[in-house]
């Protein structure tokens, strides 16, 4: 079973199951679209949608039909995923980020806490947790210090899940995760941001791309990677958690540097800064030790990130392409 399974590493969880020969189910939010482009293969399937892949409708915060659900269904592993992810619109946002992200994980952990059979429970976490650390890189055992509205509601989601390990006994897990990226990831994270920019330049589409602080550093991965790290940990004779991170921090300039090169073009002039995109506050430091998770659960993060903001800029060229049928002035 997994909440956020429309989303980017939902998508990748569910694949990666499935592949694993797993009946799995997922839980979405009941709207009036019925738009879920990431599952796109898998609906498209008929020896997987409804077959081995089912979905089910409840709001994060709808705990009478989340409970019937997992009553119904009686999941071995549950993945965690959903919430409100994006941490410059948790500052726009605070409350809804803390109800879905904070008491939205503390809700699944009720009622998990209640079931006769009890899945394997994974939530994930986030290097925001960290905030602005006194060390860097940050492990396991690293105090937490959010300085993020996202960052606060990760830590109580976080600190509930050891919690529920400790207090009652659940097969619990953090997967403490740094920014994983990929084709899927949505569009107002920086990463995709500049790769679906520098893709629409090339193709003639789009003249500039405005940026905020560029000072930024981040521990960026490939989302693939983090998701098949989460099973792992579900695997293990034991519940912990791990730093999921590949241990190299790189300014965003070198992701721009990165992504913009795949397409023979240069960054400085395209890019322009704009006050809209400034955060309030800044995380600073976030790089991860992933030891932990390389000696228990066999694991590294393997793509770098040039190779990353490449894959990430010739797929955004593949799915802009046919935009530019006829002249640009059609
Ligand atoms: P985050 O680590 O989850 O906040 O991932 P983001 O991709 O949203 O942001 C990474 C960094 O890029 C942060 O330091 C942002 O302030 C910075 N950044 C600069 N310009 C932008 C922008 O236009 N959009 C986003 N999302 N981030 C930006």
């Amino acid at each position: 079973m997994l909440t956020g399974i429309t989303g980017q590493d939902g998508s990748y969880l569910a694949e990666q199951l499935l592949s694993r020969n797993y009946e799995v189910h997922g839980l979405v939010r009941r709207t009036s679209s019925t738009q879920r482009v990431r599952l796109d293969a898998l609906f498209h399937d008929s020896d997987v949608y409804d077959k081995r892949l089912f979905l089910h409708y409840a709001d994060l915060d709808d705990t009478t039909t989340i409970r019937r659900i997992l009553l119904k269904t009686e999941p071995d592993e549950l993945y965690h995923l959903a919430g409100q992810s994006h941490v410059g619109a948790s500052f726009e946002i605070p409350e809804t980020t803390c109800q879905f992200t904070g008491m939205g994980t503390l809700k699944l952990l009720e009622i998990v806490r209640d079931l006769t059979k009890q899945p394997r429970f994974l939530h994930i976490s986030s290097s925001e947790i960290f905030g602005r650390p006194d060390v860097a890189p940050q492990n396991e055992q690293t105090a937490m210090r959010p300085v993020t509205p996202y960052g606060v509601a990760k830590t109580f989601a976080t600190n509930m899940v050891r919690l529920y390990r400790d207090s009652f006994g659940l097969f619990a897990c953090n997967a403490i995760c740094y920014n994983h990226e990929s084709e899927r990831r949505g569009e107002s994270f920086v990463t995709r941001k500049i790769t679906k920019a520098a893709a629409a330049i090339s193709l003639g589409l789009q003249d500039k791309l405005k940026l905020g602080s560029l000072d930024g550093k981040r521990d960026w991965g490939y989302a693939p990677d983090y998701t098949d790290a989460m099973w792992r940990m579900l695997q293990q004779p034991t519940p912990d958690d791990y730093v999921l991170a590949t241990g190299k921090e790189h300014r965003i300039s070198e992701f721009l540097d990165a992504a913009f090169k795949a397409v023979d073009l240069d960054w400085h002039d395209y890019v322009e800064q704009d006050p809209r995109y400034m955060r309030p506050s800044e995380v600073t430091q976030l790089v991860g030790d992933a030891t932990k998770a390389q000696a228990k659960l066999d694991w590294t993060a393997t793509t770098t990130l040039p190779e990353l903001a490449e894959r990430m800029v010739m797929n955004d060229r593949k799915l802009q392409e046919p935009q530019c049928v006829g002249t640009p002035n059609d």
